[in-house]
């Protein structure tokens, strides 16, 4: 099945100022005008959300870092899934790593996507070890992430749930990070399909896996062509335009 790449950058809690991002923004819609065969999506804090929403472009999607898993209500400091789709809203990360650091569990990470599915969002839900054992256990640990955050979805909705493998060894505000090569990710991704095809048979063909941490404009086209990726999810070169735009244009050019 041929699938649509993507690039998604992951501004975190950045720039400073709405206008800042305003103009990273723009200046990333504007460069990818010829961009045909790759989705771009740019997941940005929430209180920017409602100015690029106006600024957006169809070339360019807009998600969010996180979403409340239910209705509107009694949730101080809460945004839920609703609220992010009627803004414009296209896609939230769910489970990052920075996130999980906070407390947010497995069980947090399942109910928020079933609720981000309801609302009409794609979710990208970020799996990785924070480190590498001599005994493998990372592989039993992304198994556990996946089967847990992905525990009673169903099959027909899984085509729009993006995997983000993120070893969190290789981020780049790790301290003491170690890169990770495209045959790092190509392993993981190997497991992570086999994983989704046991669990959702032919449907898991529809999802997108990609591949974060540290990733720029040089190694980019190693980890599309070598890393088993549909795409990649940027945290760091997110915010510099020139070097996101790079990014995209590699995956453009690169099948
Ligand atoms: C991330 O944390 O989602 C990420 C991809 O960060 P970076 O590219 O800065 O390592």
């Amino acid at each position: 099945m041929i699938k649509r790449k993507i690039i998604v950058g992951n501004w975190k809690m950045n720039p400073r100022t709405v206008k800042e991002a305003g103009k990273l923004f723009g200046e990333v819609a504007k460069g990818v005008s010829r961009v045909k065969k790759t989705d771009i999506v740019i997941c940005a804090p929430f209180i920017f959300l409602e100015e690029l929403a106006e600024i957006r472009t169809s070339k360019v999607k807009l998600g969010a870092q996180d979403a409340f898993p239910g209705d509107t209500g009694a949730f101080t400091g809460e945004v839920s899934a609703d609220m992010l789709y009627e803004l414009g809203v296209r896609y939230v990360i769910l489970g990052h790593s920075e996130r999980r650091a906070f407390g947010e569990s497995n069980n947090d990470v399942n109910k928020k996507i079933k609720s981000a599915l309801a609302y009409g969002l794609w979710p990208i839900l970020c799996v990785g070890e924070s480190d590498r054992d001599h005994n493998h256990g990372y592989f039993s640990l992304v198994k556990m992430q996946l089967e847990k955050c992905l525990a009673g979805i169903s099959k027909n909705s899984v085509g729009k749930i993006i995997i983000a493998y993120e070893p969190v060894w290789a981020i780049s505000t790790t301290p003491d990070r170690r890169d990770a090569t495209a045959d790092d990710s190509r392993e993981m991704t190997i497991f992570i399909r086999k994983i989704l095809s046991d669990k959702f048979g032919k449907n898991a063909g529809s999802m997108r896996i990609l591949y974060g941490g540290s990733v720029n404009e040089k190694d980019a086209s190693e980890f599309l062509e070598n890393g088993g990726v549909d795409g990649l999810l940027a945290g760091k070169s997110s915010l510099n335009a020139k070097k996101f735009l790079e990014i995209i244009n590699t995956a453009e050019h690169i099948f």
